[in-house]
């Protein structure tokens, strides 16, 4: 792991890229394979969002598919052989402005000649009452990291889409039952994982149907969850020992606000694939993806953000 202390030393950084997942470590492959020596600073949850997910049958390459978490390992040594170097400093602030550019990284400023930002998207949740405090006490967004935690018990999902089918079945590996509970009557999700939601005899939808409030236990662990028939709007109590918010990202824009275009939902406007508004600050994945949201186009924006700051810098130089 690359010592920020040590990153301080140097002078201007050629390519600082900011995340982790495919879309970063993309891009740190080619930048490193350009021999341009890029800076990954990670953040604070490396791997973005493949590291919290099962396995991936649609990603190029992989007939039997690929863990998630595999994956991003694979493309994190990949990028380390080429050269590139890696930080857990976590990029809080950005400024443009006497043509430098700059990112706060844990509490210090350091300089680019480009900037490639792939800092991803976030879990959303429901925005109920207890939230923040129930996050880890029968409440996450990770099947994957907390599911084994709940043994013969039931716990329930909630959203319709592939994020929603993919967690219900990984826990009815642990789960006594799994409700997946949403909002219409209709999954989001791809045909496929549907059908094997619907084949899967330990999953009840709930359809039609919200959660309206977390209730926990003396303790203070989940014990159930209040659910509203949005056609009815009958209320009831569904006893659950977690409940596993899969209800899609938002984009990881904070630093950035009011500085970088984005869209009414907070996504970077991307020009051309990979530009943003200022020469030499570059954008990939599902920062600026409200469309496709997957591994291999984010894989994708992060090569051509690569390549548009590898043609930057020689430009630059060209021009020196
Ligand atoms: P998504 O497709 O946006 O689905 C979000 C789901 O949550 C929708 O069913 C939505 O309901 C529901 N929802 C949103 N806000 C809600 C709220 N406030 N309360 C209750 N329900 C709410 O998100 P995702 O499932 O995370 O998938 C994101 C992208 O990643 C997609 O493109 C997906 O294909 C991809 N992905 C692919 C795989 C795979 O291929 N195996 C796995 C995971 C994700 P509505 O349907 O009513 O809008």
């Amino acid at each position: 792991m690359f010592h920020l202390r040590r990153v301080l030393d140097l002078r201007v950084e050629q390519v600082i890229i900011v995340g982790s997942g495919c879309a970063g470590l993309t891009a740190a492959i080619y930048a490193a394979r350009a021999n341009l020596n890029p800076l990954v600073l990670e953040g604070r949850q490396p791997g973005g969002q493949l590291s919290t997910t099962t396995l991936v049958e649609n990603f190029p390459g992989f007939p039997e598919g690929i863990d998630g978490p595999q994956l991003i390992l694979n493309m994190h040594k990949q990028a380390e052989k080429f050269g590139a170097r890696f930080s857990y400093a976590e990029v809080t602030d950005f400024d443009v402005s006497n043509k430098t550019i700059r990112v706060m990284a844990d509490d210090e400023w350091l300089e680019t000649q480009t900037l490639i930002i792939a800092a991803g998207a976030s879990a959303r949740y429901l925005g109920l009452e207890d939230e923040e405090r129930l996050i880890g006490h029968g409440l996450t967004s990770c099947a994957t990291c907390d599911g084994a935690f709940y043994k013969n018990v039931p716990v329930a999902v909630v959203g319709g889409g592939d994020s929603a089918a993919e967690e219900a079945l990984f826990l009815t590996r642990f789960a006594s039952k799994v409700y997946l509970v949403h909002r219409r009557d209709k999954m989001r999700a791809s045909k496929i994982m549907q059908e094997r939601v619907f084949a899967n005899k330990k999953i009840e939808p709930i359809w039609n149907t919200v959660v309206t409030k977390y209730i926990p236990d003396e303790k203070g662990e989940m014990r159930a969850v209040r659910l509203r028939d949005v056609q009815t709007h009958d209320e009831r109590e569904l006893p659950v020992a977690c409940v596993f918010v899969a209800i899609g990202h938002d984009p990881n824009t904070k630093a950035y606000q009011g500085k970088l275009e984005t869209d009414p939902d907070g996504y970077l406007i991307a020009r051309h694939v990979a530009e943003s508004k200022h020469p030499g600050v570059f954008i990939a994945g599902d920062i600026a993806d409200r469309v496709y949201k997957q591994a291999v186009t984010a894989a994708g924006s992060g090569c051509a953000a690569a390549l548009e700051a590898e043609k930057y810098l020689s430009e630059l130089e060209s021009r020196a």
